[in-house]
């Protein structure tokens, strides 16, 4: 039954459980899958994509922030939650109470989440962060400062290792295989200090879709490929393993058809002019929807079985397309944004190209008042 709803995604449990079997399949069932669930599940909605994943056996999730972490808990999920974007000083607390396991990306973190729990009489496990490259979070301490720290917790216990790739889809650099190395060196001397946490972990999507075997270890953290993308490579590396598919389609209603003459000017500025009589029909979403203002004169939407293009100016609540070529359609009928029908599709990936961005930003970017709709 399709939505009523002027704009919706309707987003397929299967497809995301698939996705998740998918990415245990390459790995091995040596390997844990943390299924990363930030940012409400990159759009698909954390909550229920999480329910989805545990269901399926995971027994770790990732989040970026407390307050995500403590969505998760409020709604019931008990899995391992760990919070991968750092700590404000009012964060500990919170933390440590809702059984959370905070990344610490310095010293300083480990004795502010050390100190939180005293406070609270509670034991606690975090992992800590190293940089090896990115230059983004991780803390840039030698072990021997970071294993003086850890020697002195009494509350509170370093259960992992982990760092992020900036660049593991590109095989025209060797910036990952240094990444690599150095968490490696890393390891051996936290090992030498007698620090050996039990889970190492270093890949996202990208080393887990180009086959990096050797940087998988204990735990890997996919987000994109549970809601069905992986990256285009760079360069010349090993071919795509994960066959995933996107879990999430994006329908708009149409909200007015008319027809106007050739040589109009059409929405803002004028951008557009149609050059032949054409018929229009106004989409009820915009850039307050996400869809990107960028797409304005230059995207393409799926309009009964056809590509139709955006024409003028992609305006908050509304986007006008051209449809003389589907003169059938009515105001009500369904337009597809992302998605399928019949031969023609437009993923996240495309769309992201019309409009100057990434994927992530095209899925993050669907706003909150578009109605998520849950289908087998
Ligand atoms: C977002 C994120 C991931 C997941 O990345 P994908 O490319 O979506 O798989 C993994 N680890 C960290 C630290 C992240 O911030």
């Amino acid at each position: 039954m399709p939505s009523s709803a002027r704009c919706y995604v309707e987003i397929s449990r299967g497809r995301i459980a698939s996705n998740f079997e998918a990415v245990q399949a390459v790995v091995g069932s040596e390997v844990e899958v943390m299924g990363v669930v930030k940012a409400e599940a990159y759009g698909h909605g954390m909550v229920e994509v999480s329910r989805i994943l545990v269901s399926r056996g995971a027994r770790w999730l990732a989040v970026s922030t407390v307050s995500e972490g403590e969505q998760l808990r409020h709604a019931g999920i008990e899995a391992e939650i760990l919070v991968m974007a750092g700590l404000l000083p009012g964060d500990y607390r919170p933390a440590v109470e809702l059984g959370l396991t905070p990344v610490a990306h310095s010293t300083a973190d480990i004795r502010r989440f050390e100190e939180a729990a005293a406070a609270a009489g509670r034991q606690a496990r975090f992992h800590i962060k190293f940089d090896t490259g990115m230059s983004r979070l991780g803390t840039r301490e030698t072990p021997g400062e970071v294993a003086e720290v850890l020697r002195t917790l009494r509350m509170i216990q370093c259960d992992g290792l982990l760092t992020h790739f900036a660049s593991a889809s590109d095989f025209s650099t060797p910036q990952t295989d240094a990444q690599i190395a150095r968490f490696d060196e890393i390891g051996r001397e936290m090992a030498d200090l007698g620090i050996a946490p039990r889970y190492l972990h270093l890949s996202s999507t990208n080393a887990i879709a180009y086959a990096r075997p050797h940087a998988w270890r204990t735990i890997v953290r996919p987000g994109h490929a549970i809601y069905g993308y992986v990256s285009p490579a760079k360069g010349v590396g090993p071919q795509n393993a994960l066959r995933v598919s996107p879990a999430l389609t994006w329908k708009v209603k149409i909200v007015a058809v008319k027809d106007v003459p050739a040589n109009t000017l059409v929405g803002y500025g004028g951008i557009a002019c149609v050059k032949r009589a054409t018929r229009l029909a106004i989409l009820g979403a915009g850039y307050a929807d996400g869809i990107p203002h960028r797409l304005s004169n230059r995207g393409k939407v799926i309009a009964a079985g056809k590509f139709a293009p955006v024409l003028g100016a992609v305006s908050m609540d509304l986007t006008t397309i051209d449809i003389t070529d589907s003169p059938q359609l009515r105001p009500g009928d369904d337009i597809t944004l992302l998605g399928r029908e019949g031969k023609a599709s437009i993923d996240a990936q495309e769309m992201a190209r019309w409009a100057g961005t990434i994927s992530y930003n095209v899925l993050c970017g669907i706003k909150p008042r578009v109605q998520r709709v849950y289908v087998d």
